[in-house]
């Protein structure tokens, strides 16, 4: 029975282990800022390459785009974003906290996790609604009821381009990746043979100027997304959402992680954007709060308000100009009768039809998912009276796939295994050891995840086979040394 990992248990094998530290740590930190180490960029590396191979390399119908973080503002204002992207929060009058109204808990449900469901864009409804605080506790210092009026609070981090005061531009860093990727669709359209359905995925750094961060780097205010764009033809849009709630599921569970701890959570019709024709929440029982099911990755319909909406947005160019700049001022116009007809729709030459495509977005978070991996993959049990800790990761995942190691540092062992070490390198991201008692050796690589580590002995000597030893059943098989890349690859693919 594999032990369930507390957060701090996590938290301190990723420090000790260098997996992921605190951003710099040297000058104290900075909040909700985390640096991946030399492990941990292996890992969310192997992340980011499954999720790659899944989404697009195994698959005839999806290509790749990587685009800019900083986009033209008038993108913003099309997404809704610069108007919309907002939480909604409020100030403890005694110690003047701020926090997400839908994230405070009422006095009753106190040690029970917060709730986490409403999605930033529904700001507009959000504000209009009524907000009874009176019940609602202070997560800081405990006060009841004694908040400030709920106001909201704008997401997206500004910065300037230019370098004189006077021509400088405001830009966003982008709250999320998939608007590069509408905009790029005509692009895509025009330099590629793609045809209806097809997606377009990116995976990139997104900026949100959280009012929370917590728990790690679960919620951070600089994270990196993986979004898939599916474009389909309206009408088929049902059977795809399920193909992709399908395809996404099981991308978690192929990579280990265990069906108990992985399920799905519908959105209720008032959670929707204004937008999505359906949501579903891929979700993960993280252990913190109170052990919740927290979300993983969003996977929405939504529809073809995006293409409608840059549609509208590249007619405001002239009024951008005018407005010097100012999105506040610009209003997108209604549709023109002819909107069906622009750039960003699609034309079907076998059924000779045109149309805006309706698009479903699955939506991961890298490194949500990445603490997802650590988390299962956590395991301590006992071995002959001592504690081992180990994370258990598919072998796709680990971010080392095979150590090696020499029993003892005489009779031209190291020299053996320098060399098996350097044959193997070619082929998986190998690690040599020579330090220690073996034992204390096989310990270090259980506790990074290591998945085979192999030791020369006395007996390579003799007839040159070695030990490889599994991490998870912690077997030792003798295997001949010019056999090892051919048999750890069967096992490693
Ligand atoms: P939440 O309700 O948790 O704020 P959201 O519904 O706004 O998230 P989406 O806009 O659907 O999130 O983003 C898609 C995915 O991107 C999320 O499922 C998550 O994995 C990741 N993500 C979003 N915000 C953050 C963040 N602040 N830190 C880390 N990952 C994030």
């Amino acid at each position: 029975m594999a032990k369930l990992a507390k957060l701090d248990d996590i938290v301190s094998l990723c420090k000790r282990r260098g997996f992921i530290f605190q951003s710099s740590e040297i000058y104290g930190g900075l909040a909700s800022c985390y640096d991946y180490g030399p492990l941990g960029v292996e890992l969310k590396n192997n992340v980011r390459k499954a999720w790659w191979k899944a989404v697009v390399q195994m698959r005839d119908d999806v290509v790749g785009l990587d685009c800019s973080i900083l986009m033209h503002p008038l993108v913003w204002k099309a997404s809704g974003h610069a108007d919309k992207f907002a939480d909604l929060i409020c100030e403890c009058k005694k110690c003047n906290t701020r926090t997400r109204v839908d994230h405070l808990k009422d006095k009753a449900e106190e040690g029970a996790a917060a709730q986490e469901h409403i999605e930033h864009v529904d700001i507009e409804k959000e504000v209009a609604a009524q907000h009874d605080l009176s019940n609602k506790v202070c997560p800081d210092c405990g006060k009841v009821g004694n908040f400030t009026e709920p106001m909201p609070f704008k997401l997206m981090f500004e910065t300037q381009m230019g370098a004189n005061v006077d021509d400088s531009m405001t830009l966003f860093l982008r709250p999320e990746t998939a608007q590069g990727i509408f905009a790029n669709f005509r692009n895509v359209l025009d330099t590629t043979r793609v045809k209806i359905p097809f997606g377009i995925a990116q995976i990139g750094k997104s900026f949100r100027n959280e009012v929370t961060t917590k728990a790690f780097i679960f919620r951070t205010r600089e994270f990196e997304q993986a979004e898939l764009e599916f474009f389909c033809e309206p009408g088929t849009d049902d059977e795809w959402f399920e193909h992709w709630k399908e395809q996404r599921f099981n991308w978690y569970l192929n990579l280990g992680i265990k069906k108990e701890n992985l399920r799905f959570r519908e959105h209720d019709a008032d959670e929707l954007a204004h937008y999505a024709k359906g949501c579903v929440d891929v979700e993960y029982k993280f252990p913190f709060g109170s052990g919740d099911w927290q979300e993983l990755e969003g996977i929405a319909n939504r529809t073809d308000y995006d293409l409608r909406q840059h549609q509208r947005g590249m007619r405001t160019l002239n009024a951008w100009f005018e407005a010097k700049g100012d999105l506040a001022k610009i209003e997108l116009k209604a549709e023109a009768e002819e909107y069906l007809k622009g750039p960003l729709s699609y034309f079907d030459d076998v059924e000779k039809k045109r149309y805006i495509p309706y698009v479903i977005e699955p939506s991961a978070g890298i490194d949500r998912s990445t603490l997802a991996f650590l988390v299962d993959a956590y395991d301590e049990e006992e071995v002959r009276g001592e504690k081992r800790n180990l994370l258990r990761f598919h072998p796709a995942l680990a971010p080392t796939k095979v150590a090696v190691f020499p029993l003892v540092r005489k009779d031209g062992m190291p020299e053996i295994a320098r060399n098996i070490y350097n044959d193997l390198k070619e082929h998986f991201t190998t690690f040599y050891d020579e330090k220690g008692a073996v034992g204390r050796r096989y310990r270090r690589q259980d506790e990074a995840g290591t998945p085979f580590c192999i030791t020369v002995d006395g007996q390579t000597l003799e007839d040159k086979t070695v030990t490889v030893r599994e991490r998870d059943s912690m077997e030792q098989v003798r295997v001949a040394t010019d056999k090892l890349p051919g048999h750890l690859r069967e096992k490693l693919v």
